[in-house]
């Protein structure tokens, strides 16, 4: 594989990423948000993730900057990457349809929010923050540049260890017990490790 196909194969996971993503966003509007922790830092931690996996790794495929930092692309690593980034876009798939009309793309309870358990949901409690973790990891596989490629492990680091720890408590405060039983049966994102 040469560096300008793993460009491409990262750019149409991305594509397919977005268009994955269309359909839940549409679908979730028509439910009103009852509650949003929606404040600044949110709004930094989400523009951290977007420049780390959308905006520093674009301007690389698309303009090849920084050049200086390129490397030469390992033949492992660019399939590694696509085979992580199939696995990241099937775990996305999955996490919309069990999530359903519950989704948002930031900290908020949506009228008649029901707590998911079941499907991925049942391995792990952030299993679409754990599809974040696959793509930006296959960003960092498939683009062989010491800034981009781990600019998305940065950026989305940024966004789920300043959110996480909010989202659990915003959802012990909606529901309570049955939350906190959740939490002693399942990990954050790794089954059964963490
Ligand atoms: N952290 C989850 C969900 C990300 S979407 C994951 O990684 O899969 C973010 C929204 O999902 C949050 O605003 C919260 O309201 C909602 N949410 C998180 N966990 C949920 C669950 N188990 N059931 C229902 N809604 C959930």
């Amino acid at each position: 594989m040469t560096p300008t196909v793993a460009k491409i194969v990262w750019l149409v996971f991305v594509v397919a990423w977005l268009i994955l993503r269309h359909r839940p966003r549409r679908h979730s509007r028509k439910t009103p948000v009852r509650y949003s922790g929606r404040d600044a830092r949110e709004f930094l931690l989400m523009a951290a993730s977007l420049a780390g996996l959308g905006i520093v790794p674009a301007a690389y495929v698309a303009a090849h900057v920084p050049r200086f930092a390129d490397y030469p692309l390992i033949q492992a690593q660019g399939y590694l990457g696509t085979a992580v980034a199939l696995c990241s876009l099937w775990l996305l798939h999955r996490t919309h349809r069990d999530l359903g009309r519950n989704w948002s793309v930031s900290l908020d309870l949506r009228e008649r929010h029901t707590l998911v358990t079941t499907g991925v949901y049942a391995l792990v409690r952030h299993p679409m923050y754990a599809a974040f973790w696959l793509m930006a990891l296959a960003q960092a596989l498939l683009l062989p540049n010491w800034i981009a490629g781990p600019a998305g492990l940065i950026g989305f680091g940024f966004l789920y260890f300043g959110r996480v720890r909010r989202e659990e408590d915003m959802m012990i405060s909606a529901f309570d017990g049955e939350y906190l039983d959740y939490m002693r049966r399942t990990a954050r994102v790794i089954p059964w490790l963490y």
